[in-house]
């Protein structure tokens, strides 16, 4: 199965946070964090649509100013989601410059900034280039069940925690996967193509067997247009499996309350990326940060029974022994 999203930390477990979400054949990805982004080739930066902030501690929102550079003088509309406060951060920043210049662009760069509360209070702002970035309220999001982002093959569910402020965990749920058979492809005669891209968008959306798929293509032989019910392609063509899930969990106090959310948050991920800044040697100066130990960190991810750990956000006073922090990480997590 070729999976449809690869993530990817831009700093390593070291750096700030910043894990990128490359959706394969997309031309669009995803960012969980944005910490220092320099690392971040702007080619790769220019594909994200939507950026998810856990909280706004400096090493998870440096990286705004860097995006909002390369995106000045293009047509883009980015979506920005956070805790509260995340609004009037983002204006700040975008105020924090003198934009008098902006008329000569005929593009036009907006963000669209929302806010998930754990209490129900969202809120959501517009900051438009063609406004000098002034802030102009939306509409706020209406999340059910913490999903921030619904799409046709996946979403993005997200819950408050706490780490002494409210600190967002998300995940990332592939809806059913969709992989297509090409050996039975050539055995039908039938080409790939954007049609195989309508076929998988018709199951996902659940349309009726009898639905007529167009498929249209041209060869040597000329134009060929041939149409068959979506039942019928989507018995012999594709194959149906279990989408992919990527839970991301950082800076968070272990007490109960996060450890049933985050559990929950994460139940069954393939990937789990969770903070493990301390060793448990150190788990006093964890607790006043409201930040995990490693020993924590594989606990909850054993806890989520998730099929990978992978643990990162390393703090600089363990630096040099970063395989220490994992091995404690793997040992909780594999029960030992
Ligand atoms: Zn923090």
């Amino acid at each position: 199965m070729t999976p449809l999203f690869h993530p990817h930390l831009i700093n390593g477990p070291r750096g700030d946070p910043a894990l990128y979400i490359d959706c394969l054949f997309r031309r669009r990805a995803l960012l969980f964090d944005l910490g220092e982004l320099s690392r971040l080739p702007p080619r790769r930066a220019l594909r994200l649509s939507d950026v998810f902030i856990s909280h706004v501690h400096m090493d998870h929102f440096i990286g705004f100013d860097t995006l909002l550079r390369l995106l000045l003088g293009r047509d883009a509309h980015l979506r920005l989601y956070g805790p509260p406060g995340l609004i009037e951060r983002t204006g700040h920043h975008l105020q924090g410059y003198t934009w008098n210049l902006l008329h000569n662009y005929t593009t036009e760069l907006v963000f669209e900034v929302s806010e998930f509360a754990g209490d129900g209070h969202h809120a959501r702002a517009l900051f438009r280039s063609g406004d000098h970035f002034r802030r102009q309220e939306a509409t706020p999001p209406t999340p059910v069940d913490g999903v921030l982002l619904d799409e046709p093959d996946f979403r993005i569910r997200t819950v408050a925690l706490d780490h002494g402020i409210p600190c967002l965990g998300f995940a990332l749920e592939e809806k059913t996967h969709l992989n297509v058979w090409r050996n039975r492809l050539d055995a039908l005669g039938l080409p790939t193509g954007p049609w195989l891209a309508h076929l998988k968008q018709l199951v996902r959306e659940e349309a009726a067997d009898d639905t007529p798929v167009e498929i249209a293509w041209h060869d040597r032989h000329g134009e060929h247009r041939r149409e068959l019910p979506l039942g019928y392609l989507r018995r012999e063509v594709l194959q149906e499996s279990r989408g992919q899930k990527i839970a991301y969990v950082t800076d968070v106090a272990f007490h109960e309350a996060n450890r049933h959310a985050i559990v929950d948050l994460a139940r069954d991920a393939d990937l789990f990326y969770i903070e493990a800044p301390f060793l448990h040697a150190a788990a006093e100066r964890a607790a006043d940060t409201a930040h995990l130990t490693a020993r924590q960190a594989g606990r909850l991810a054993r806890e989520a029974g998730a099929r990978r750990v992978i643990p990162f956000h390393f703090s600089p006073r363990h630096s040099g022994d970063e395989s220490l922090l994992e091995a404690e990480v793997l040992a909780t997590f594999e029960g030992r």
